[in-house]
């Protein structure tokens, strides 16, 4: 074991030098806050020791067999002279890995790499990707997808991260599943994870002919127990739209939009609403994964993926939306319909005196009448009164910083120019796009969080039937004719005012 007191010596190889063996998994951050020897003289920059790059490079070093003793906390200056004095080094270790980390220790890797995605603001989903060369880790931060840690894991390190992890999901209880090699794989784990998370939802994905990848996607502990829907920034008139709708004794409320729209927090802020509104009600919620959990005395979360095996998950989440209904709620929230069978649950639900929240796939609210008829709904069963309330389709963009945005005019305008854009140009003298560099308020992220945008429809008798027959320029004209603000018109009313890059929107609606 290396003593403290030891003078580093100039045969002593620097193991994380650019080019030591350890060189390649070392990031420049990483490297003014820990410098090691092959000899197991460690040195670790005060206040780093808990960093997480500094943590992986640390057990990297251990399981290729480096002796590291406890690292000597010293200033930042005395490692830049080790980096100084030892430059070059010769790679001569095998990059196989001499020892593998047993699921505890990796665990505690686990654990700052979430802490450090919780630390960052914005951060919705963790991708850990591996291949025969190597691993990498990303965020995806707004919606927009860099990397989180900047240092590259051997690929034998990235696959043991991503089989404990999944082990972990499985030893909670989440599943019996643990890691299987090659195969897709869902899971989740409610425990042990560090502040600010209730859960984190797993999906690993068997890509290409060697690689993995895992999506950890982040699920924050909700405030105080409930979620807001002024919390993804719906105004005041919009939350009202949505009491005309939720705020009755039965039939379907839907939200559509694509992943990561936001569309589950909207869900909670509705059932949130209705729960202030009606304590006394029975709650069911069947969904897959639970993603939010909810701590109210009246109401029961049927865990989808606790019950259900590899191949069944489809056959586990209809048997979780029979059993909700079978338990005698007044109100249900079935986390998605995704097919025949949970359509005709919902809608036998709704033809039964009961309220249902759910959400569907579809690109806004004109289509959903359509999606449920292909889903094998009867215009029958949607024609008979209140069966479809309400539905809101919505989208989550960035918000551009109020202080460092750009103006910019029609003529700098590169590239293509959809017709909603050309009408901002013509009617405004132009739009706001990001400042890249940022400012101070923003801290060089040009955005402060994600703003919902929605289109809201309140469905009325007419409404149904001329969506039913497929009328829908009709039924636009109708719904137009009631208030109703299409979701585009609503983004670009807020691109006009500034709120979001016209690029963002472009990106993320079909216009
Ligand atoms: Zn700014």
């Amino acid at each position: 074991m290396a003593s403290k007191d030891m003078p580093v010596t100039s045969e002593d190889v620097l193991l994380t030098a650019p080019a030591g063996p350890l060189g390649p998994h070392c990031s420049e951050v990483a490297r003014k806050l820990v410098a090691i020897f092959a000899s197991g003289r460690c040195f670790v920059a005060k206040g780093a020791e808990g960093h997480p790059e500094v943590v992986s490079v640390l057990s990297l070093a251990r399981m290729q067999g480096i002796d590291v003793g406890r690292p000597a906390v010293v200033d930042t200056g005395t490692i830049r002279g080790l980096y100084h004095h030892h430059p070059k080094q010769v790679p001569s270790l095998s990059t196989d890995i001499a020892e593998e980390l047993d699921d505890g220790q990796m665990r505690d890797h686990i654990y700052s790499l979430l802490a450090k995605a919780v630390e960052k603001r914005g951060v919705s989903d963790v991708f850990v990707r591996c291949d025969r060369e190597e691993g990498r880790v990303f965020a995806v931060i707004d919606g927009q997808m860099e990397p989180l840690i900047k240092m590259r894991w051997p690929p034998g390190y990235a696959k043991q991260f991503i089989r404990a992890t999944m082990a972990w999901a499985g030893v909670e209880g989440s599943s019996e599943r643990g890691y299987q090699e090659g195969a897709h794989q869902v899971g989740q784990i409610t425990q042990g994870l560090p502040p600010g998370l209730q859960s984190v939802r797993l999906q690993k994905l068997a890509v290409g002919f060697t690689g993995e990848t895992l999506i950890i996607r982040l699920m924050p502990t909700p405030a105080d127990g409930h979620i807001d829907l002024a919390a993804l920034k719906f105004t005041d008139k919009e939350i009202e739209q949505f009491d005309s709708m939720i705020f009755v004794a039965s039939g379907i409320v839907v939200v559509t939009g694509p992943t990561g729209a936001g569309k589950t927090t909207t869900l909670h802020g509705m059932l949130s609403r209705l729960l202030a509104m009606f304590p006394g009600d029975h709650w069911v919620t069947a969904e897959d994964p639970i993603e939010i959990r909810i701590r109210h005395d009246n109401v029961d979360q049927v865990d989808v993926v606790r019950t259900a095996t590899d191949d069944d998950v489809a056959q586990s989440y209809r048997k979780a939306l029979e059993a909700a209904l079978r338990s005698a709620p007044d109100r249900l929230l079935f986390g998605e319909i995704r097919s025949e069978d949970t359509a005709a649950i919902a809608v036998r639900a709704a033809l039964t005196g009961h309220q249902v929240l759910t959400t569907l796939h579809t690109d806004g609210c004109m289509q959903v009448v359509a999606r449920l008829m292909d889903l094998g709904v009867s215009g029958s069963m949607l024609r008979n009164q209140g069966v479809l309330r309400g539905i809101c389709s919505q989208r989550l963009l960035r918000q551009l910083c109020p202080h460092c945005r750009q103006p910019l005019e029609r003529g700098q305008w590169p590239g293509y120019c959809p017709v909603w854009l050309d009408e901002i140009f013509n009617k405004h003298r132009g739009v706001y796009v990001p400042n890249h560099g940022g400012c101070e308020y923003c801290r060089g992220g040009y955005v402060v969080g994600r703003k919902v945008v929605a289109e809201i429809m309140r469905l009325d008798a007419r409404l149904t039937d001329l969506l039913v027959e497929g009328r829908t320029a009709e039924a636009l004209d109708h719904w137009r004719g009631l208030g109703g603000v299409p979701l585009l018109d609503r983004t670009s009313q807020q691109v006009a005012a500034g709120v979001f890059d016209p690029y963002e929107v472009i990106r993320c609606l079909n216009s």
